[in-house]
């Protein structure tokens, strides 16, 4: 059964998201390849790790840096773009319930 009131906790959620941003947030070390640099030691003493933005932009992965300051201002927004399909994934099950409810289980 659906809890009481699970379309309008979704449908609020839904209408108060803020905005949403694509691509996943990784944390990666690098190494930049100059000769001498610590980065190339045995073992090796890497870059970073820097916070790094990803996401696909008309088939291309397109990866920039995100600093402390910035993931601060934007987290909300990235943490929207995995409710938000969550959110619909619920929906969409009630939406089937009330329709199986509606018209029987069966298709005619
Ligand atoms: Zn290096």
């Amino acid at each position: 059964m659906a809890e009481p009131g699970a379309r309008e906790r979704i449908e609020s959620s839904l209408g108060e998201s803020g905005f949403a941003l694509p691509g996943s947030l990784v944390w990666r070390s690098t190494a930049c390849g100059k000769a001498g640099c610590h980065c190339q030691d045995d073992p090796p003493v890497l870059h970073g790790p820097y916070l790094t933005w990803t996401r696909t932009v008309r088939g291309k992965t397109v990866t920039r840096k995100i600093t402390e300051d910035q993931l601060a201002h934007y987290q909300e927004w990235f943490d929207n773009d995995r409710k938000l399909p969550q959110l619909v994934r619920e929906l969409e099950t009630l939406s089937l319930r009330a329709f199986e409810q509606a018209e029987g289980g069966k298709s005619r």
